[in-house]
């Protein structure tokens, strides 16, 4: 089974319109979104109607949740964004009452936390689905904390939230893609493992490109699964464009799209 995992859209229309295309490619069985569908980017309702159609279910991340409910730990130039967000998927002239309930019913639907056999599926991480952070870091930095946080895993998780592709083990050990060949990894033995397939909207790796990964696995099974990390190209300026035009979403968000940070 071909199992496409995105996360971390952040209403970057023409990045997720580039990796859905991509995917079309690849053959893939479905596509499960891990969550931020909105927040920063200028197209939060394209986006919400494109992951509502093409992803088998998305779960809700921090952004996803400050435009449902309220921004939390948010700053101010995010907060406005968020508050800018939810303006958008309110009633107006471009679009009809039934149109914006059915997205505001899509957001209301997703889930903190999904279980499918072996993987488990958050935004952040187990212990704080919505908000906490695994980063790289924290293999040598916070051990303790990966060790906690593993210890609520039983065999796989999948994360996003850091927009930095890559894999945990529970060594601890995080494999960044430059540490894996042809960008594969492959889940053996009785290691566990937190997948996290990157940002499509807002890379933070340095890579501009939109990030997205496939898991190749048994229905419900993580050993002997492979997961394939993809980079794809889209037209950055465009997004840039969007975002110098629209006064409450600060020019530093489409400047960091050019360069991956
Ligand atoms: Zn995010």
């Amino acid at each position: 089974m071909k199992t496409a995992l995105i996360s971390d859209v952040h209403a970057n229309l023409a990045a997720l319109q580039a990796v859905l295309a991509h995917i079309d490619a690849q053959g893939v069985d479905r596509i499960l979104s891990l969550g931020d569908v909105v927040g920063y980017g200028p197209d939060p309702a394209e986006c919400v109607d494109l992951v509502a159609q093409r992803c088998e279910w998305s779960l809700l991340g921090n952004h996803d949740y400050a435009v449902l409910y309220e921004p939390t730990n948010f700053n101010a130039a995010a907060e406005r964004a968020a508050f800018w967000t939810r303006d958008q998927l309110e009633p107006n002239e471009r679009w009809d009452a039934e149109t914006v309930k059915r997205r505001w019913e899509f957001l209301g639907r997703m889930r903190v936390r999904v279980v499918e056999g072996d993987f488990l599926a958050v935004h952040g991480s187990p212990r704080k689905p919505v908000n906490e952070y695994l980063f790289p870091d924290d293999v040598v930095q916070s051990p303790s904390k990966l060790a906690s946080v593993f210890s609520r895993i039983d065999r796989a998780c999948t994360v996003g939230h850091t927009h930095v592709p890559g894999v945990f083990t529970d060594d601890p050990e995080f494999f960044y893609l430059d540490d894996l060949d042809d960008n594969t990894f492959s889940i053996s033995g009785t290691e566990k493992v937190i997948i996290n397939p990157g940002s499509v909207g807002q890379p933070r790796d340095q890579d501009p490109r939109a990030s997205y990964a496939i898991v190749e696995h048994e229905p419900s099974k993580a050993v002997g699964a492979k997961v394939v990390f993809h980079r794809v190209e889209y037209p950055i300026e465009e997004t840039v464009e969007k975002i110098r035009a629209i006064e409450e979403l600060p020019d530093w968000l489409g400047e960091r799209l050019l360069q991956g940070r």
